[in-house]
């Protein structure tokens, strides 16, 4: 599953809608046999969403900051246990 990596690299980007076609193409085809990958992009997609309706601003920082490096270490234990 070394792929999940490459898409993870890239999912920034992918959130902020300014990746090339072909690589949406390529992670939303992955995304279909990838729970995983799944589960992380909802998740960010969320906080996204969130920031883009406007109420990330009532979001405390602390939360925010504690959300993203959740996320970070659950992927972190899960690609560098392979
Ligand atoms: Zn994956």
């Amino acid at each position: 599953m070394s792929h999940c990596r490459d898409m993870i690299k890239k999912l920034a980007d992918y959130l902020d809608g300014d990746l090339e076609p072909e690589f949406c193409t390529e992670l939303e085809k992955h995304l279909k046999g990838c729970n995983n990958c799944k589960l992380m992009i909802n998740s960010m997609k969320m906080t996204v969403q969130l920031c883009k309706d406007g109420t990330c601003e009532d979001l405390p920082q602390e939360f925010q900051d504690k959300f993203q490096q959740k996320l970070a270490e659950r992927w972190k234990k899960k690609f560098d246990r392979q």
